[in-house]
């Protein structure tokens, strides 16, 4: 870094804060609360302004740039959603209030269950997950717990397509079932032959991402479902991707048993770093017992027109039980409400026209330069080899590191497992066509880089604070001090 740290900025009597005059009695502090190794800078209120905003802008954010990262959906969050998340009458509330005094929040709730049943197609939706991942783990619990009360023990096993997003065989195993992997077929879909030989009665479902992790649409998803249940199993869809679905497809009405939204890619919001996630999951008859809880429910309902009913919590009858502390991140479900009450039906149908079309846009630019493996029509993301037959040595991160100098973050890296040097890119529907534009110049000018300067690419980034960093060790061993790295992390 050239910038002077903050520590270097001090100088004695600077002051970025004016406390008003004492008008308590004064106290001597006990000697043990009392410390004189604390050396903290004096500086001022504009230096500490500048500090924050520099350390801030270092980093790569949706505000800042172009984000197409594959799979994560990284589309722009309308402050319009901060705003109404932060209404006092929303932020202020407690969790342990009385239900009496929380109806506002409750109708809000109530709602957002029911227009997530309707752009899915399903019964019943229970907004306790925290995130994608826990709404798959309790989509898969009700599967376990269905089969368990109908006596049904001897089904072990969950299917998993290899296109499949790595969640979901990671929460198959966490919920105790064995992951049967399937293999994809020539055009990316699931290889039928190898799914019919894999169901029997020792199956208990089966998980699919759709569009899958290659960005596509199963071809056979009909044939996919019938088979799965012919054989005595319930279908589970991973749908974090919704995006690329919404007014177009209802997974409920193709027969899908339980599915999930990320609230957090679908519906915007900021996400991210660990940041907070809402998986609602959406289920069908069959499973609405089981739901996670608790549920907002009709209690009373509104005797005429002008009154409105009373909301109140429920768990589910046979439910699996707590997500959650509480009622899954409130905070979320406000969000989500605002954006898809902005956008309406066909807003969101628009939403997921534009996310197609802008990633079919970008594989069609961008096929000449990138092998595309499998080069059809795409849903919200598709996915390129990043690497060239005629050159050696140069790899998807290369490529992705060189994004990082023009001011693009990298697309998702080596993911899916099937695609060589993969590169899954998701431009999302909230940018415009100059910005796709502009992409697909850096991809062709990194593309010629490769050849003539292949180096530049292999030492890439050049325009950060600092260059490759060792991964693992900078998320294990996370050393966040603005002065020098002390001895012991070294
Ligand atoms: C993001 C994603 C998940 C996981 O969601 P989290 O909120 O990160 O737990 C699961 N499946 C798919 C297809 C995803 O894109």
């Amino acid at each position: 870094m050239t910038e002077p740290l903050i520590y270097e900025l001090s100088a004695a009597g600077r002051r970025g804060a004016l406390l008003p005059a004492i008008d308590v009695p004064e106290t001597a502090l006990p000697a043990e609360l009392l410390r004189d190794d604390l050396d903290l800078p004096e500086v001022s209120e504009m230096q500490v302004i500048r500090h924050f905003v520099k350390l801030s802008q270092m980093n790569h954010a949706i505000d800042k740039g172009f984000y197409p990262l594959g799979s994560c959906t990284m589309k722009y969050n309308p402050k319009f959603n901060e705003d109404m998340a932060r209404l006092p009458g929303f932020a202020l509330l407690h969790p342990l209030q009385d239900q009496d005094s929380v109806q506002g929040a409750l109708a809000l709730m109530y709602t957002l269950q029911t227009w997530l049943a309707e752009i899915s197609g399903f019964k019943a939706v229970s907004l306790a997950p925290a995130a994608g991942a826990q709404g798959e783990f309790s989509g898969i619990l009700m599967i376990r717990k269905y089969h368990q009360e109908r006596g049904d023990t001897k089904r072990t096993k969950i299917l998993v397509p290899n296109s499949a997003h790595g969640t979901n065989p990671a929460t198959v195993t966490m919920a105790g079932f064995q992951a049967v992997e399937l293999p994809s077929d020539a055009n990316g879909d699931v290889d039928l032959a190898a799914l019919r030989a894999a169901c029997d009665d020792t199956v208990a479902g089966m998980m699919i991402t759709v569009p899958s992790t290659l960005g596509l649409f199963e071809g056979h998803i009909l044939d996919v479902i019938r088979a799965v249940h012919d054989c005595g199993g319930l279908m589970y869809m991973d749908g974090a991707n919704m995006n690329a679905l919404m007014g177009i497809v209802k997974p409920g009405e193709l027969g899908f048993d339980v599915m999930h939204y990320n609230l957090h890619k679908t519906f915007s919001t900021p996400h991210g770093g660990g940041g907070p996630g809402s998986g609602p999951v959406a289920v069908g008859d069959k499973l609405k017992p089981y739901l996670p809880g608790p549920v907002v429910e009709i209690v009373e309902p509104a005797s005429d027109e002008d009154d409105a009913p009373l909301y109140g919590l429920r768990m589910p009858e046979k439910s699996i039980g707590r997500m959650k502390a509480f009622y899954g991140n409130f905070g979320m479900h406000v969000r989500a409400y605002a954006y898809i009450r902005i956008h309406g039906a066909d807003g969101l149908y628009n939403v997921s026209r534009h996310a197609v079309l802008n990633a079919n846009y970008l594989r069609v630019k961008l096929r000449d330069t990138y092998r595309v493996p499998y080069d059809r029509i795409c849903a919200h993301e598709f996915v390129v080899e990043g690497h060239f037959p005629d050159v050696e040595n140069v790899h998807a991160l290369d490529i992705s590191k060189r994004l990082i100098d023009f001011g693009v973050h990298p697309p998702t890296n080596y993911f899916p497992l099937i695609v060589p040097e993969a590169l899954m890119i998701e431009p999302t529907e909230t940018e415009d066509k100059a910005t796709l534009d502009n992409f697909v110049e850096v991809m062709k000018t990194i593309a010629a880089e490769a050849r003539e300067h292949p180096d530049r690419l292999r030492s890439a980034p050049h325009t950060t604070p600092v260059s490759r960093l060792d991964e693992v060790r900078a998320a294990k061993q996370l050393v966040l001090c603005c002065r020098p790295i002390p001895e012991w992390a070294e």
